[in-house]
C-alpha cells in the first residue's frame, strides 16, 4: 500500500511539475489571418496600394517565394517556436477559421468578446464606457492564488474601460498614462517621460513605450497573468501603410519572444508559464479595403489564435477542424490554469475542447 503510494506520487509529481501556473496573454490590435498564415501579400507592397514608401526595401525584407517562408519572415517566433512547440488556429486557407461573433468587428466589443467570452449586444462601440460584463483577468484576479498578480498593459487607453479596472481592482496601465507604481525604476521614469514626450496617435503611443513598461514591471513584480496588448498594426493599416503594418508585426514577434524569453529564465515560471496569443478581429481581404474593418467588412470578423504551453500539445498549424468562436479564449485562458471561468460565469462559451494534452 506505501510502497503504491509512492509510486503514484513519483508518477504524479512530474506531471503536476509540468502544468501552467503563470500565463502571458499577447493580443496585437487588427492583425490579418492572411499575414499570419501566408506573410506579406504582393498586392499590397507597393506604393499605390499599400502606401509603401521604398518597396524594393520592403520586398527584400519580407517577400519570400515560399509561403512558409514568406511567412517566418514576418514572424520569425510564432513559425519557429510557437508552431513547432504549440498550436495556431485560423488558416481559412485549411478551413480552419476562428470567428468573432459581435457583428460590429472594431476593436471594444471585440477584445470584450475575447477576454469575456460573450459578444453582448449592449457592447457596440468604442467609446469609454465601463464594460458591464466580466473579463477572465478580473476572475482570475478575484480567485485566491492570484490576487494582487495579474496586471495588464495596454498602448489602446480604452483598456481600462474594456477591461473594467475600477470594479477589478487590478492594475491596468494604458495609453499615455505614467505608471506610477513603486518602486520608479530609472527605467520606469524614463518610459513615463516619453509617454509625455512623445505623441503620434491620440489614443496609443507606439508599442515600445507600452512593451517596455510590461517588461519593467514583469521584472520589478513578477505577476502571474500578465496581459500586453499592443497597438500599432492597426494604427499603421487605418493610415494605409503596408510597410509600417509589416514592420510593426514583425516587432510584436519579437517582443512576445523576449517575454517568452525572460520568463524561461525566472524561476518560478520556466517550464511553468503558458502564452496565449491572439488579435481583436480582421481586416478587409482586397487591396480596396485591407486598410478597414467593421460592420461593412464582414470577412473582418474572421481572427487568428496560437497557444504554447506545459499542457499544449504540440500539434502545430491546426487543419481542418470546425470554426471556433473567438468568444472561447476567456475560459480556455482560465482552463489553461485549471480553473472554469464559463462554469462560474454563466453567459461565456466554454474552453476549446482539445487544446491542453490529456
Ligand atoms: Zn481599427
Amino acid at each position: 500500500m506505501c510502497l503504491l503510494l509512492l509510486a503514484e506520487m513519483a508518477q504524479a509529481a512530474p506531471r503536476r511539475a509540468a502544468g501552467t501556473r503563470n500565463l502571458l496573454v499577447v493580443m496585437v490590435d487588427g492583425v490579418r489571418w492572411q499575414e499570419v498564415f501566408m506573410g506579406a501579400e504582393a498586392a499590397l507592397m507597393e506604393r499605390r496600394t499599400g502606401g509603401v514608401a521604398d518597396p524594393h526595401a520592403l520586398r527584400t525584407q519580407f517577400w519570400r517565394e515560399d509561403p512558409a517562408e514568406r511567412r517566418r519572415a514576418l514572424m520569425p517566433f510564432l513559425w519557429s517556436v510557437v508552431a513547432r512547440q504549440g498550436q495556431i488556429f485560423g488558416n481559412r486557407a485549411l478551413a480552419a477559421e476562428v470567428y468573432l461573433t459581435n457583428g460590429l468587428n472594431i476593436s471594444y466589443p471585440s477584445y470584450s468578446e475575447t477576454l469575456c467570452g460573450v459578444a453582448d449586444p449592449r457592447v457596440d462601440s468604442n467609446d469609454k464606457k465601463p464594460n458591464p460584463n466580466v473579463n477572465v483577468l478580473e476572475w482570475l484576479n478575484r480567485q485566491p492564488d492570484f490576487r494582487g498578480k495579474v496586471a495588464a498593459f495596454a498602448a489602446w487607453d480604452r483598456f481600462p474601460y474594456i477591461l473594467n479596472a475600477e470594479r477589478a481592482g487590478m492594475l491596468v496601465n494604458a495609453g499615455y498614462e505614467p505608471l506610477r507604481v513603486a518602486p520608479q525604476t530609472p527605467a520606469l521614469r524614463l518610459l513615463n517621460r516619453l509617454k509625455s514626450e512623445t505623441e503620434v496617435w491620440p489614443a496609443e503611443p507606439l508599442d515600445a513605450l507600452t512593451f517596455h513598461t510590461a517588461l519593467e514591471y514583469f521584472r520589478l513584480h513578477r505577476p502571474r497573468v500578465l496581459f500586453l496588448g499592443l497597438g500599432e498594426p492597426d494604427e499603421w493599416a487605418h493610415s494605409g501603410r503596408y510597410d509600417l503594418y509589416l514592420k510593426s508585426l514583425l516587432r510584436a514577434d519579437h517582443y512576445v519572444r523576449e517575454l517568452w524569453e525572460l520568463v524561461q529564465g525566472t524561476p518560478g515560471y520556466r517550464g511553468a508559464t503558458a502564452l496565449v496569443l491572439a488579435t481583436d478581429h480582421g481586416r478587409g481581404e482586397s487591396p480596396e479595403n485591407w486598410r478597414e474593418h467593421g460592420r461593412r467588412i464582414p470577412e473582418s470578423r474572421s481572427t487568428w489564435l496560437a497557444f504554447l504551453g506545459p499542457n499544449i500539445e504540440a500539434l502545430g498549424e491546426r487543419k481542418q477542424r470546425e470554426a471556433l468562436p473567438q468568444a472561447r479564449v476567456a475560459a480556455t485562458i482560465a482552463a489553461l490554469l485549471g480553473l472554469d471561468f464559463a462554469g462560474s460565469v454563466g453567459a461565456a462559451a466554454p474552453p476549446i475542447p482539445d487544446l491542453l494534452a490529456k
